[in-house]
């Protein structure tokens, strides 16, 4: 589908040049709650703020956001501090509801885009409309679904699109509230790269440490913005505690990181870097090589298999490749875990290649 570059542009007209800070509470508590922080916010690099008026929680019983009476305070922080409003909308009463209260910027939730028929009910009820919509990544980790909420927006003629990478959900306990997988959102860039792309390092970490390495990372691969989660009393915060911080950690974490330079900007870099560049693809071209004498000499391995009616998988050849190639790598300074996915991924074409050569 093509995408229209007016989505680039509702970036550069609210947030020339430089990435987009949302910042705020997981959910409007009380008035004086949002009054306080956003009042905190204003004037710092934040130029949205966030509040969660509906919040949608795994278990029932959970906070469950205060509703509606929330919008008129946040009309009220609009009014006193000029920071645009951001809030979650996840029925097409939201919708109604949120423009009716003027919110500027619309998100759908990581639980809504999973679901088609919620999706496109959204995108019937946003038809046409000049407001900002932020589709955050489903929770598990499909680029499709990902695309596809996008793509019903775009059929309604939603044309301020952008999209939040919050992380994807895992079943075993990780580092993170919610695995970065950030090999998603470069393969969303590369297939949409007009949609404006913003993290949301809160709920990838869940907890409050790794905001800053995450917002970094984000913003060394050219990220178009932060949403970090914000709250007065983190510690008493109604939903999200541990993954809040006040607007002051919050200021200290924005001034610390660095936005890099899309391009090399003088000769000598671009000279260097072409240099280095042309080093690598020579060496990749070698590894390419490399790879295809090794597969030709398992296939000559397997036609031997064949001849001799021996199985092709080896569980213990392949258990002591493996065991030897990971203390080698670790030697020479690769990690265990890169190691162990590319030997892995060879032994599969291993075992392809051998198969096919049993099977001819
Ligand atoms: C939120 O931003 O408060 C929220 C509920 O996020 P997500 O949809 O990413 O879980
Ligand atoms: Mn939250």
């Amino acid at each position: 589908m093509n995408v229209k570059t007016d989505n680039l542009s509702w970036l550069n007209r609210i947030s020339a040049g430089i990435p987009l800070i949302i910042a705020g509470p997981c959910s409007a508590e009380t008035k004086e709650q949002v009054l306080n922080i956003s009042h905190q916010l204003s004037g710092s690099k934040a130029t949205v703020f966030r509040a969660g008026v509906w919040k949608p929680r795994t278990r029932p019983g959970s906070f469950e956001g205060v509703g509606d009476k929330a919008l008129k305070w946040l009309q009220q922080v609009k009014a006193e501090t000029g920071l645009k409003i951001a809030i979650e909308v996840a029925k097409p009463r939201h919708v109604e509801l949120a423009i009716k209260h003027d919110i500027d910027v619309l998100w759908i939730g990581a639980r809504s885009t999973v679901n088609p028929f919620t999706v496109q009910e959204l995108a019937d009820s946003l038809k046409g409309t000049d407001r900002i919509i932020l589709v955050k990544n489903p929770i598990n980790p499909d680029l499709e679904l990902w695309i596809g909420a996008v793509e019903r927006l775009l059929k309604s003629n939603v044309n301020n699109i952008g999209v939040i990478h919050r992380g994807f959900s895992s079943y075993t306990v990780t580092n993170y509230r919610n695995q970065p997988n950030w090999q998603i959102p470069i393969d969303f860039k590369t297939r949409f790269p007009d949609i404006p792309m913003i993290c949301d390092p809160s709920h990838i970490c869940g907890r409050r440490d790794c905001i800053e390495k995450i917002a970094q990372t984000a913003l060394d691969l050219q990220y178009d913005g932060l949403m970090i989660e914000t709250h007065n009393d983190p510690d008493s915060a109604w939903s999200d505690a541990d993954q809040q911080v006040t607007p002051e950690i919050f200021k200290q974490i924005i001034q610390r990181l660095v936005v890099r330079e899309k391009k090399f900007r003088e000769s000598k870099f671009s000279e260097l870097l072409a240099s280095l560049r042309s080093q690598i693809d020579n060496m990749d071209i070698r590894l390419i090589e490399n790879l295809n004498e090794r597969m030709e000499i398992v296939g000559t391995i397997g036609k031997l298999k064949k001849e001799n009616n021996v199985a092709v998988f080896q569980q213990e050849r392949f258990s002591e490749i493996l065991e030897k190639m990971i203390m080698h790598g670790e030697l020479s300074g690769l990690s265990h875990d890169f190691i162990n996915s590319i030997f892995k991924e060879i032994h599969l074409e291993s075992i392809r290649i051998q198969e096919n050569i049993f099977n001819s």
